[in-house]
């Protein structure tokens, strides 16, 4: 038994053989499910005491390991001398102080992992969580506080310190970071931070996700955009292209913990500080232990990339960063294109352009037409067009977006300044593929924020710098081939709201993965020209960067559907198409219920929509018609329609109609019950209000049992009678409840106790209706039930939102208190064409017979499968709205992500999301329901 083995087995009660681990200042050992750290004698007591107390702080997080006492219940114990066994030394970071003199051991838990140093590829999931683990750490160490936290020792607070320690770059960074960073840096809030997320402290989990945040011993009290830049200059050194590839850390962090545009335009500057702070340590470690040569490989790295950051503008890092967390790159672009939006721009040409026609230059090189001029917007071509010193594509990209536009003119035409300004920078750029002449003026709005325009492929004859140019006066002449760089004549106009200190060098393309940050750099250049058809093109975006753009611009809570997510650009009948073209079965969209894009309801909508869209009022044929004719559908007496825009809103509306009725204010609903997104219906919905985030049931909710028979009425009596309700409010067949089948006569002895205590009967068809059931047109009308208020949505437009209530006269009269109802979009004569339509096309195509034979075909087809397969251990369902029950979310999980696979679209609900719904569009053909079983039978055979 070694000395770390002793210690581990007398004090802690750990048993097993003790391996060496590396360690910079610490003796480290594996053992037994652990880390023993034994530290040299003349360790700071108290930053020993901030680390402890800081991981029991922690001690709820699995990314961080947790501190284990001793049997005494002590946090560190002394011991005498500790053999290292650290035989292998180039995995030792430094020479240990510890043998010889003993000193005091600690034992932590072992995380589990790979150190993010010894991984071959970094991709970008793997950074972004990397930024969330070092943001759920910094979040949990918000609360945490301890006197020895404020150490200068890698403290970037006191890097100042350093300023003499480098030389060249580094040098050059600290001195900025003294004079200019650190005032603003101190403006920060700051709060313990890990501060150490170095390479081989990160540990990275099989499935690429950061798992681990180790080594405590550089906890300081900073700004927190210190310890992320930290994680960033780390992380850096071990990508390619490094400026662009560890943003998603970033982005990662802000998803976490949001990082404010402060924080964000210090960031650039933190990272280059955090280089420089390592060279400079490492120069004065060298002095202090010349031929260490572990030193001087981890400074190689270190060195080659504060060399590359130096040629990239701070300001450009800083746009990057703001675009990756979704605020606008450039933050002053809408000031200035506020002021453009209003200002009297002049012609750049005379005579002025009107309607110049846009050209597509997709893959070829302009060329005039036969009439000039003309303008030329952006080119998908694969080449390099610029070739500035500061070009940062990735492998495979190329810089394709145009960020100006091309005025194709003759040569020799004079080129008009359409603002005031003054000559920024004025330069010939005669290389083959360059610029020409080119010159860039500085404009000022009236706030005084500066932007500027550039006109290039002038001839040499230029305004110097400095020049005052009036709006209207001529800036230089478009220039003939030989002297613009080799192109056909055209003026090259350009926005921009920086120019990065780049003067005339700056960014004429970039790439289409940065489209949002030169958009920002370079706005639409018509808000100058001014011409009524516009010319901005909208070119394509990556799925990578839709599903970036997603998690920074919109909220998170929006879920996107399977592990590999799909992105579908055209619908047809009952099939939805990807970006390549592949075909998948939707069988879970009632929404679009006559079929995706049914020609005549888009016909009918976009005929009205290029006649007249309004409010409700003035009179339209088309809302009465459609009132009518969707009131004929109905039971007497219902007949009076509201028109709404969502299912949510009609089912607020719903409850406003019942408790104006009632003058009650209670409501019972069935449990696991959805019915809408609305702050009413949030407190109306178990299935949101007692799920993940959920407020708990409000006092005036009561919740009856989902039924299992008719039976089950008795809980409607109930909780009908502590309270007189204003409602109740079942879906006809229950939905997210798991596509339940109410048992027959539960809804009429339901209706019946909840009416005897005054209430009002909501029917919710805004899943089922619509003939969807088959031998119905309505849900309700299988429980053989009149409601007193209907509620439709979903199927209604067959994608056009729109919602309905319909109730009785009755109800709709004690609705009329004086206070007007106004629904700006309800009822629309758009929306009016398109539900029309839904309904001609439900009856012209014989829909509802079609579910009725096909569901039933469909559910045959599945007891056939529920024989065969164990795993279904129940199928249910009325016309084409079925549901397959399976043993558990796991094996639902898995048959959807095998079916998606094999390209039929289902998805789960039910309490236990164990459920396959199945609602497809009525139009599902034979082959498609035949394809539906095969597939199901395949999914349920896997192992
Ligand atoms: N009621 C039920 C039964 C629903 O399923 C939904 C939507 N899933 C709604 C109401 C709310 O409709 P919307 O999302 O159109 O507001």
């Amino acid at each position: 038994m070694n000395d770390a083995e002793r210690i581990a087995l007398e004090h802690y009660g750990l048993d097993g053989p003790a391996t060496p681990l590396h360690g910079e200042l610490d003796l480290n050992f594996a053992l037994d499910g652990h880390v023993l750290k034994v530290y040299a004698p003349g360790t700071d007591a108290a930053r020993l005491d901030a680390q402890d107390a800081a991981l029991e702080h922690l001690a709820g997080l699995e990314l961080v390991p947790r501190l284990v006492r001793t049997h005494d219940g002590a946090a560190r114990v002394a011991v005498a001398r500790v053999s290292s066994h650290a035989g292998h030394g180039g995995a030792r970071r430094h020479s240990s102080r510890v043998q010889d003199g003993g000193g005091v051991a600690r034992v932590l838990t072992w995380v589990a992992g790979t150190p993010w140093a010894a991984l071959a590829a970094h991709p970008p999931e793997s950074l972004r969580s990397l930024g969330r683990a070092v943001a759920r750490v910094d979040r949990a160490l918000a609360g945490f506080d301890h006197p020895a936290l404020d150490t200068r020792r890698w403290n970037m607070l006191a890097a100042a310190d350093l300023c003499g320690e480098a030389a060249g770059e580094a040098a050059a960074v600290l001195e900025r970071f003294a004079a200019q960073v650190l005032p603003r840096l101190r403006a920060l809030p700051a709060q313990a931070i890990h501060n150490d997320a170095n390479e081989h402290n990160v540990l990275v989990g099989d499935d690429g996700e950061v798992c681990g945040l180790i080594d405590f011993g550089d906890i300081c009290r900073a700004p927190r955009a210190c310890g992320l830049a930290v994680a960033c200059a780390y992380a850096m050194t071990t990508l390619g292209v490094p400026e662009r590839r560890f943003l998603p850390l970033v982005a990662g962090y802000h998803e976490v913990a949001p990082l404010t545009p402060d924080e964000l335009s210090l960031l650039p500057d933190l990272i280059r500080t955090r280089l420089a702070m390592s060279v400079a340590m490492a120069a004065r470690q060298r002095r202090e232990q010349p031929g260490n040569e572990y030193l001087l490989i981890s400074q190689e790295a270190i060195a080659a990339l504060l060399g590359r950051l130096d040629a990239i503008p701070p300001e450009l890092e800083q746009l990057r960063l703001r675009s990756a967390c979704g605020y606008e790159a450039v933050a002053h672009a809408r000031a200035v294109r506020g002021f453009l939006q209003t200002a009297e721009a002049g012609p750049v040409c005379n005579p002025p352009l009107r309607d110049a026609p846009v050209l597509d230059w997709s893959g070829h090189d302009p060329k005039p037409p036969a009439a000039t001029p003309a303008l030329g917007r952006y080119m998908e071509d694969r080449r390099v067009y610029d070739s500035d010193a500061f070009a940062t594509e990735l492998p495979g990209e190329w810089r394709t977006l145009h960020l100006g536009v091309d005025v194709l003119l003759d040569a020799g035409e004079p080129i008009l300044a359409p603002l005031d300004g003054v000559v920024r920078d004025s330069a010939v750029r005669a290389a083959a593929r360059d610029y020409g002449g080119v010159v860039l003026l500085d404009h000022a709005t009236p706030e005084g924020v500066t932007f500027h325009t550039l006109y290039g492929h002038l001839t040499a004859e230029l305004p110097p710098p400095g020049a005052r140019i009036a709006r209207g006066d001529v800036i230089g002449h478009v220039g003939a081939e030989h002297e613009n760089g080799g192109w056909a004549p055209h003026l090259h106009l350009q926005l921009l709201t920086t120019d990065l200190g780049a003067g005339c060098a700056v960014h004429g393309v970039g790439t289409l993965a940065e489209r949002d940050l030169w958009e920002s750099v370079s706005p639409d250049p018509n808000l100058l020209l001014g011409l009524p058809g516009g010319i901005r093109a909208e070119p394509p975006r990556a799925t990578a960067d839709v599903l970036a753009a997603r998690l920074s611009s919109l909220s998170r809570t929006l879920s996107i559907s399977y592990a590999e997510p799909l992105r579908i650009v055209r619908g047809a009948g009952a099939y939805l198409y990807d970006e390549h073209g592949a075909a998948y079965l939707d069988l879970v969209n009632n929404v679009c219920h006559v079929g995706h894009a049914h020609p005549r309801v888009v016909r009918a909508a976009a005929e009205q929509m290029a006649r007249l869209n309004t409010n409700t009022r003035y009179l339209h044929d088309l809302i009465v018609t459609y009132a009518r004719r969707l009131a004929a559908t109905l039971p007497d007496p219902l007949c009076v329609v509201f028109l709404v825009n969502s299912g949510s809103e009609a089912n607020d509306l719903a409850l406003r109609l019942a408790r104006a009725q009632t003058g009650a204010r209670d409501v019972l609903v069935l449990e696991h019950a959805y019915h809408g997104n609305l702050s009413s219906l949030i407190e109306i919905s178990p299935y949101k209000f007692t799920g993940p985030g959920g407020a708990g049931r409000p006092e005036h909710v009561r919740v009856c049992r989902l039924p299992r028979s008719a039976g089950d009425a008795e809980d409607v009596r109930r909780h009908a009678e502590r309270n007189a309700p204003a409602a109740f409010i079942a879906e006809s067949l229950p939905g997210v409840a798991g596509q339940v089948v109410l048992p027959d006569g539960y809804l009429e002895a339901a209706y019946a106790n909840a009416r005897a205590a005054g209430a009002v009967c909501i029917a919710d068809e805004v899943q089922v209706g619509f003939g969807r059931v088959g031998r119905a047109f309505w849900g309700f009308e299988l429980g053989g039930v009149v409601p007193d208020v209907v509620t439709l949505g979903k199927p209604i437009g067959n994608g056009h939102p729109i919602g309905a209530v319909v109730t009785t006269p009755e109800i709709a009269r004690s609705f009329e208190t004086g206070m007007e109802y106004f629904n700006t979009f309800g009822g629309n004569p758009v929306s009016c064409a398109a539900a029309l339509a839904v309904l001609d096309v439900i009856a012209d195509e014989r829909l509802q017979a079609h579910a009725a034979r096909l569901g039933a075909r469909i559910m045959a087809g599945l007891r056939e499968l529920a024989a065969r397969h164990p795993a279904i251990s129940d199928v249910r369902g009325e016309g084409l709205f079925i549901g397959v029950e399976l043993a558990g979310a796991e094996a639902a999980d898995a048959a959807v992500e095998h079916a998606r696979h094999a390209g039929v679209l289902l998805s789960t609900d039910g309490p236990q999301r164990n459920v396959l719904k199945i609602k497809p569009p009525m139009v599902l053909g034979d082959d498609d329901a035949e394809r539906l079983l095969r597939t199901l039978d395949g999914a349920l055979q896997r192992p």
